[in-house]
């Protein structure tokens, strides 16, 4: 049966409503019928509505608040069935509305309302008056570009949806929050109005943690190719010692001069190299990358000065040299001392004049490249040696920094660490709570021989054997390589259940000299061995002799010998 509103009529009043608040002030409870209700202030909910704009934008806060007030109207509906269970559809229904004006929300006032519960069909138009969402808009958000009452919407299209069983939709059509002169709503079965799945999508949650990690991976993953064009982990460090280099290097970058970089392997020379070159006038240039010893000898010439066409067997072409390539750039030398003592003539030359001939050419080329070069061992020594030319040494000699190894920059190595993790974590799209305690103090034990690059290697395999969310063990760090050994010795529980140093017992540390410092004699220590040999092979002289590595009979002879074993 259809019923519609007819506003000269009498509908039930609030009365019903009203009598289901009860105050237990005592407790701190206020209720309505079952449910428990807060009495809070409009003007700490502007404040709270301005900062959600603020802080999610309009869009996400709209759908906030739209799905606050359908909660609401959820319960509310839940209520107005049990309150007025005899009454007729329309008096039911207006339980909402009443609702809203009861808590002080709006008033609001039907204006047309057609119901058909049977056939499903339904129409309504509400003026909303003197809305509590318009006054926090006016206080303060200024006037929206559209409607402002969010919660009530929400809790109109929650309210009727749970009455009629089915999916109805209110718009709000005008609203003086928007700058109308009232606010109106119309309320129509969902798929009546055309854009209503636009509409619908405000009531489903939409994470917002989701798109930060998204951004989150993406902002790494920008950031980490940044520092690839950067000079990656460059300038990463507090130690007085990389400061110094970062100082010097700093310094050398905008001129033209050539850096020699001094250092052990895998300390970052390249990485340096590189941020020299980005932080020169060269920058837009080429920065060309050689490692010369990489090179086979009798092919460094034509690889770094370029080669003519027919100039040896296999020149089938005529091609530039990375010298060429790294024309008004930078070129690195790493391991320069591996230069042929031909390429080292052709390197003078270049230093000197500006200017190369490609193999098997006579034709002279001007090339303007700054060279950095690197080696990690003495090219004073080299020079002694005659394995270098003393001229070009002096040349590439001009400016000079040593690269300190990692185990003297020790308080460096977190920051590296943490570099490292950031850049794998974003290359292998993972993300584990870093390194264990145990992992990072072993990493402060250990003596680093490959330096950065082997830091660097140690945590791309620990975060690829780890799982999200879980820290990256000594296990997973030092896979597959020798546990590095502790400075200090640790306390460990041995099988009486005591606590003993590390390496008291076992072979762990430097036993020779431990057994040197205590006095011990060659005899003793060759008993000793025997006699444990023989309680693991349970007094078995073939099997203790197994595991000395000796044969019977020589195990036979020493044992009698210290009276070990009776004469038979
Ligand atoms: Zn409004």
């Amino acid at each position: 049966m259809a019923i519609s509103y007819k506003p000269q009529l009498k509908y039930i009043d609030f009365q019903d409503l009203t009598e289901q608040i009860r105050f237990q002030s005592t407790e701190g409870k206020i209720w309505f019928g079952e449910q428990r209700m807060l009495l809070m202030q409009v003007n700490a909910m502007a404040t709270f509505r301005r900062e959600m704009v603020n802080t999610m934008g309009i869009e996400r806060a709209k759908g906030f608040f739209l799905r606050l007030g359908y909660q609401s109207g959820l319960k509310d509906a839940e209520l107005a069935r049990k309150l007025r269970p005899h009454c007729s559809e329309l008096d039911i229904f207006l339980a909402g509305p009443q609702l809203h004006s009861l808590k002080g929300m709006v008033k609001a006032v039907p204006i047309e309302i057609d119901i058909d519960q049977e056939t499903g069909s339904f129409y309504c138009e509400l003026e909303w008056i003197d809305s509590f969402e318009v006054d926090i808009c006016q206080t303060e958000l200024g006037q929206m570009e559209e409607p402002a009452c969010w919660s009530l919407l929400g809790y109109a299209c929650a309210y009727t949806s749970s009455f009629m069983g089915r999916e109805i939709i209110f718009r709000e059509v005008s609203c003086r929050g928007s700058g109308d002169d009232k606010c109106m709503i119309v309320g129509k079965p969902a798929e009546e109005w055309e854009d209503m799945t636009e509409f619908t999508k405000y009531f489903k949650a939409d994470p917002i943690i989701e798109e930060l990690y998204d951004l989150q991976s993406q902002v790494s993953s920008l950031r980490s190719s940044l520092e690839k064009q950067q000079g990656q982990y460059y300038g990463i460090g507090q130690s007085t010692s990389y400061n110094k280099v970062c100082k010097m290097i700093d310094k050398a970058a905008m001129g033209k001069v050539s850096v020699l970089l001094l250092g052990e392997t895998g300390v970052g020379k390249e990485v340096i190299a590189r941020s020299v070159h980005l932080r020169s006038e060269r920058a837009e240039q080429p920065f060309i990358a050689v490692n010369c010893a990489a090179i086979p000898p009798d092919l460094i010439e034509a690889e770094l000065f370029g080669v003519e066409k027919g100039a040896y067997t296999g020149a089938n072409q005529s091609r530039p040299g990375r010298f060429e390539r790294a024309n008004t750039g930078t070129i690195f030398l790493d391991e320069v001392v591996e230069l042929t003592p031909r390429a080292q003539a052709t390197l003078l030359r270049v230093l000197q004049e500006g200017e190369l001939e490609r193999v098997g050419d006579n034709r002279t080329r001007s090339v303007n490249v700054r060279v950095i070069a690197a080696t990690n061992e003495s090219l004073e020594k080299a020079v002694e040696e005659g394995r270098f030319r003393s001229d070009l040494f002096y040349r590439l000699n001009v400016f000079p920094v040593k690269i300190p190894p990692l185990r003297e920059r020790f308080e460096d190595l977190s920051l590296l660490a943490e570099h490292f993790l950031g850049k794998f974590h974003s290359e292998y799209n993972k993300r584990t709570l870093g390194l264990s305690d145990k992992a990072m103090d072993m990493c402060m034990h250990y003596h680093w021989p490959g330096n950065i690059r082997e830091l660097g290697n140690v945590i791309e395999r620990g975060v690829i054997l780890t799982d999200n969310n879980e820290s990256i063990s000594c296990e997973s760090l030092f896979a597959g390589v020798p546990e590095p050994q502790p400075k200090e010795p640790q306390g460990v529980v041995d099988n009486q259940g005591q606590l003993v140093e590390e390496g008291c017992e076992g072979a762990t540390g430097d036993w020779a000299s431990q057994i040197l410092g205590n006095g011990i004699g060659l005899d003793d220590v060759e008993e000793t061995l025997m006699r444990r040999a023989m309680e693991e092979a349970n007094q078995n002289v073939s099997g203790a002799a197994r595991i000395l590595g000796l044969t019977r009979p020589a195990l036979a002879y020493r044992l009698k010998k210290f009276g070990m074993l009776a004469e038979s």
